[in-house]
């Protein structure tokens, strides 16, 4: 059985763990990042950066990297489809992006040296080693027998993280609604503005397809709890047909999927209560990201 020690170690490639890592980095510490995956994993498609996510990437050093690829959205509109009302909204200047979350990964893991992520190196378990003097060192498993001790652990592990159930904090539960996320592209060009357009009705659905760029869209809805685990032409072929009543423009851009990058997920998140009360750090093993704070987008 291989055997080291590390200063630092992260357990998870998302945006939690490779933003702590540059942070980190960023102050003279290094850390080593596990991910179990064999590469980074950009399921969601996209994201759209609000200023407080901006703030944090250019803390980071990183935000030049998207802000010059990315247009800000300056405007926006909501459409009631049960009583045909618009609601414009307008965002401050430089406030709002849309990037492609392979882009937000990719840009914060080349800020790192090339050792620093080792990819298909799944958590599976963990101990604390008592030191004397009141320090201990956190042990950290891996599925293939590799063990690793490290001076802190951070579990930046996702929803359904390891790290979190070893600290005791309470599973997450579920909001009851669910989120279907895609790109769409017309290699032609869409030809629309660059604003959000957003569709709600009066049973809880939301959908929405904000521009990337001139030729590709990211889509999404949420909606109460729905079963769409199938294969992406089943994702596709429900939301087409379940959403039949949504303006065409939004179909249009449902048709336009790029089967690649579709995903349907359960939207999960954690009692607010169970967080303050939670322990949220046992000695030197900790948590970030959704491992600590899964949350609907509504609630984000
Ligand atoms: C307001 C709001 C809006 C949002 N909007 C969007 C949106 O528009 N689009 C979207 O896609 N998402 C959206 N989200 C969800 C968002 O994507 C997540 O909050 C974010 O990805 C969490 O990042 P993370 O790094 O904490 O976890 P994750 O992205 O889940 O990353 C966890 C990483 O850990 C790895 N991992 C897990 N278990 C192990 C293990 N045992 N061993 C090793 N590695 C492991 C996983 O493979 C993964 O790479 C939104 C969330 C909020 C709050």
């Amino acid at each position: 059985m291989k055997r080291e020690m590390e200063d630092v170690v992260i357990v998870g490639a998302g945006i939690a763990g490779l933003a702590t890592a540059v942070a980190l980095k960023r102050v003279g510490v290094r850390a080593l990042v596990l991910e179990r995956s064999q590469g980074i994993r950009t399921t969601g498609a996209a994201l759209t950066l609000f200023p407080n996510a901006w703030l944090a990437l250019d803390a980071l050093g990183v935000s030049h990297k998207l802000t010059r690829s990315y247009d800000p959205l300056v405007k926006g509109s909501v459409t009631n489809i049960n009583t045909g009302d618009v609601q414009q909204v307008l965002f401050s200047e430089q406030a709002i992006r849309p990037v492609h979350r392979k882009a937000l990964l990719e840009a914060l893991a080349e800020e790192l040296p090339t050792d620093t992520i080792r990819f298909s190196s799944k958590l599976a378990a963990i101990e604390s080693q008592e030191q004397g003097g009141g320090a201990s060192i956190a042990v950290v498993h891996l599925e293939d027998g590799t063990a690793i001790k490290s001076k802190v652990l951070i579990g930046c592990d996702g929803v359904h993280s390891v790290v979190a159930r070893w600290l005791g904090l309470a599973e997450p539960v579920h909001s009851g609604r669910s989120a279907v996320r895609s790109l769409a592209v017309f290699p032609q060009g869409h030809r629309l503005k660059h604003e959000i357009q957003m569709f709600v009705d009066q049973q809880g659905k939301r959908a929405a397809f904000i521009p990337l760029n001139d030729r590709e869209f990211y889509w999404f809805l949420t909606c109460k709890e729905e079963n769409m685990t199938g294969e992406p032409e089943q994702i596709q072929r429900e939301v087409l047909e379940k959403y039949a009543e949504f303006p065409s423009i939004y179909l249009d851009v449902v048709r336009h999927a790029d089967l690649s990058t579709i995903s349907w997920a359960p939207l999960m998140y954690r009692h607010p209560w169970r967080i303050i009360f939670g322990n949220l750090n046992k000695g030197n093993i900790t948590v970030a990201g959704d491992a600590m704070h899964p949350m609907t987008p509504e609630l984000g």
